[in-house]
């Protein structure tokens, strides 16, 4: 019987499915089971599109069309969470089983507490995630620092601190250090994030922690609900999955590179905002006088819903029409996220003129967070 708490290699019996996910299939098969046996009525995962560089958001009601949702694209900076308000109806009607980084899953609190989705309808497996990489910066990286075509890659890994790629003419790989050390590497905000394990999803799955002759192979599986037990239980007495108790070694293992994940996050928090501290607000104002007013920023927040005053453009002090907007309509949204922002990027990835606004909202909750609530690393997310 499988029990929150438990820690488990998992694997599929598909061998096909096997053969095309990420480690062993256990995420793809635990959904495919969830839609299987209805306890879901669609599973929203995320598909490669055109190339390694293009990750598509998916629904699927069909459970002979996930196989391919499986493998783990690192170039998927999408966030899940505000689609399933946008697009799902924020599950009010529907039961919806997705993978969830940690981001994804920060995103879904969020809008949950705001009544924007329901949570109950949810059923979340997270992935273990230690950053992604924007596409454009994919590319020139391969172009520039791996010196081979971007067009050519057909497959990317992260392994043992390298961003591996396969191409026409073999495979290479470089530390991420050293890639990112020159600019290249993981987007700013997966740099300093802390959400490695997503512990607040049902089950949080990933490849650190996978010894021995399962390397590879299975994903270790931290089980974090009883809804993820149940899940688990049926799909292993259904056998569907396989499992075997995590080795304690790996468990070790495990905890030692969540534990380095969270030195670098913290070394990357201290790099980014001890720059940024003196100059602040110079740098805010400085960096918004690009701005295009285009609220991109705002319609791709997990946490800003404008209301239909803001809509309207009735404030007393942001004028309609005004571009580059006064300081105000970027103060404004600071103001309004200062205690939710979840560091998951989007505002900054999805800015037309580049601006980096994840910068800013991060650096204010982690500092109110750090002064006024819970020490850096131990808030509620560790975001
Ligand atoms: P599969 O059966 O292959 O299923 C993978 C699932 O991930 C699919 O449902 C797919 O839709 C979904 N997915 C793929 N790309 C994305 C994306 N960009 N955003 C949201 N969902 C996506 N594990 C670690 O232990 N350490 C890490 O540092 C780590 N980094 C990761 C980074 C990313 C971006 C992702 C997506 C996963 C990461 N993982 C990490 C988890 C690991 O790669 C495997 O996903 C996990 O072990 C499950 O393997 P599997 O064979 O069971 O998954
Ligand atoms: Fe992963 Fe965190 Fe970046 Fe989200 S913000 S993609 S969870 S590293
Ligand atoms: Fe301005 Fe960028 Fe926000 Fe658009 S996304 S409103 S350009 S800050
Ligand atoms: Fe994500 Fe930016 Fe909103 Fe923060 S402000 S939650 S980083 S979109």
């Amino acid at each position: 019987m499988v029990k929150k708490g438990d820690m488990l290699y998992a694997w599929t019996s598909d061998a096909d499915l096997a053969a095309k996910a990420e480690c062993g299939g256990a995420v793809t098969g635990l959904l495919k089971f969830a839609l299987e046996k209805k306890m879901v009525d669609a599973v929203f995962a995320v598909k490669r599109g055109q190339d390694i560089y293009d990750a598509v958001p998916t629904l699927i009601t069909d459970p002979k069309e996930l196989n391919q949702t499986a493998g783990s694209l690192h170039c998927g900076t999408l966030l899940l969470s505000k689609l399933i308000k946008k697009y799902l109806g924020g599950a009010s009607n529907m039961k919806i089983a997705m993978p969830v980084k940690g981001c994804d899953m920060m995103g879904i609190l969020e809008l949950a507490k705001r009544d924007k989705i329901n949570l109950d309808n949810i059923l979340m497996i997270g992935v273990n995630c230690g950053g992604t990489v924007s596409p454009i910066t994919a590319r020139e990286m391969i172009a520039d620092k791996f010196g081979v075509d971007p067009d050519t890659v057909t497959k990317e890994e992260i392994d043992k601190g390298q961003f591996i790629i396969e191409y026409a003419g073999g495979h290479k790989g470089i530390s991420i250090d050293e890639l990112e050390d020159e600019g290249y590497g993981r987007r700013s905000n997966c740099r300093r994030c802390k959400v490695k394990v997503p512990r607040q999803a049902d089950l949080a799955c990933g490849n650190w922690g996978v010894i021995g002759e399962k390397a590879g192979k299975a994903t270790f599986v931290e089980v974090c609900s009883d809804k993820g037990a149940k899940l688990l239980d049926e799909a292993t007495k259904a056998g569907v999955i396989k499992t075997e108790a995590a080795n304690p070694k790996g468990i070790e293992i495990r905890k030692k590179v969540e534990g380095a994940m969270f030195k670098l996050g913290d070394k990357w928090r201290r790099r980014d905002f001890a720059d940024l501290s003196p100059v602040l607000w110079d740098t805010i104002n400085k960096e918004t006088s690009r701005c295009i007013k285009c609220y991109s920023c705002i319609e791709n927040c997990p946490v800003c819903f404008p209301n239909e005053d803001g809509l309207a453009g009735k404030s007393l002090m942001v004028k309609d029409g005004e571009v580059p907007p006064k300081p105000m309509f970027h103060m404004r949204r600071f103001a309004h996220i200062s205690d939710s922002c979840i560091n998951c990027g989007q505002c900054e990835e999805l800015c037309p003129m580049d601006i980096p606004l994840a910068l800013f909202s991060h650096a204010i909750r982690a500092e109110a967070d750090n002064t006024f609530e819970p020490k850096l690393g131990e808030s509620r997310y560790t975001n």
